[in-house]
């Protein structure tokens, strides 16, 4: 057995609920978990449908992307989760989505502010648009990097999907159902065509510090631990 066989467990688990709630269709999206102490990821081969593949089928890849574990070719979005784990010392887990409401800010091209307490809290300021790169691609990798020094966990990538990051896997996952929760209501509020309440600015920089805290905490740990 795999010494990294519990970190393919939960990605393949939470692989499998993005698909039975419906964040991503057939084998879209993708998963990955960085293993701690050690420049490599646990991430879900590319094209494979999640209820299809066993957990000795998630690959385990190195920060220069040689696949060290795994009997398919990786998400071709590894590079991108890689480049993630290198800029955001905080993150743990990455779940890529083509989650439907976040994908409609997508394509309108359209940033979601902040508007909810426990999102602002759990995500950040903003949810940003990141500029459109072809799947796979290293421009989309790159694009990404800048956007990450904001310190949010979601992202929408232009005319494709949503890019959620968390200090663990649950943590990742409750993101994606924040922001599907937020892109949902702020569609249907603009719909309305009333004028959209946001949060005022000081309660936003005070749910954002201690966003900032949890953050600065786990990275604080991983530098006492060596890792
Ligand atoms: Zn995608």
């Amino acid at each position: 057995m795999s010494k990294y066989q519990s970190y393919k467990e939960t990605v393949l688990e939470y692989s499998r609920l993005l698909s039975q709630k419906g964040y991503t269709v057939g084998t879209g999206g993708n998963t990955s978990m960085l293993i701690e102490g050690e420049n490599k990821i646990a991430i879900t081969p590319t094209s494979m449908d999640y209820f299809g593949i066993h957990v000795e089928d998630i690959c385990i890849v190195d920060f220069d992307l040689n696949m060290l574990e795994g009997n398919y070719k990786p998400s071709i979005e590894t590079e991108m989760h890689i480049e993630v784990y290198k800029h955001r010392r905080d993150v743990n887990a990455i779940m890529h989505t083509h989650q439907v409401y976040a994908s409609i800010f997508a394509l309108i091209n359209e940033p979601i502010p902040a508007l909810f307490d426990e999102v602002t809290f759990n995500i950040g300021h903003t949810i940003d648009v990141i500029p459109y790169g072809l799947s796979g691609s290293h421009l989309l990798a790159q694009n990404i990097i800048h956007q990450l020094s904001n310190r949010c966990n979601c992202y929408i990538i232009q005319n494709h999907g949503a890019l959620n990051l968390g200090m663990s896997m649950e943590n990742a996952f409750r993101n994606v159902e924040l922001l599907e929760k937020i892109a949902r209501t702020y569609y249907y509020a603009m719909n309305t065509g009333r004028p959209i309440t946001k949060l005022p600015d000081t309660i936003v920089s005070g749910l954002c510090e201690k966003l900032y805290e949890k953050q600065d905490q786990e990275i604080a740990r991983k530098k006492e631990a060596g890792r």
